[in-house]
């Protein structure tokens, strides 16, 4: 089982196939590092699914809750 799958995606930079490599967790507070303290809490935690393309390397970042799954 690999994780990685072809998706019906294209690459908007040369229309390549893009592939799925799963959902990340990008942090997106902007209060990191502020007086020293590095908060961290769901709400500063952003989940993006990457797609790659395999043609040329372009990564575009989609909101996987916003995907539709049957
Ligand atoms: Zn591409």
């Amino acid at each position: 089982m690999t994780t990685t799958e072809e998706t019906e995606r294209k690459c908007t930079n040369c229309h390549g196939p893009l592939r799925n490599l799963g959902v990340r967790h990008l942090h997106v507070g902007d209060d990191a590092g502020v007086l020293g303290v590095f908060k961290e809490s769901d709400e500063d935690l952003l989940p993006v699914e990457l797609h790659g393309c395999v043609a040329c390397g372009k990564l575009d970042l989609y909101l996987p809750h916003l995907r539709k799954k049957s």
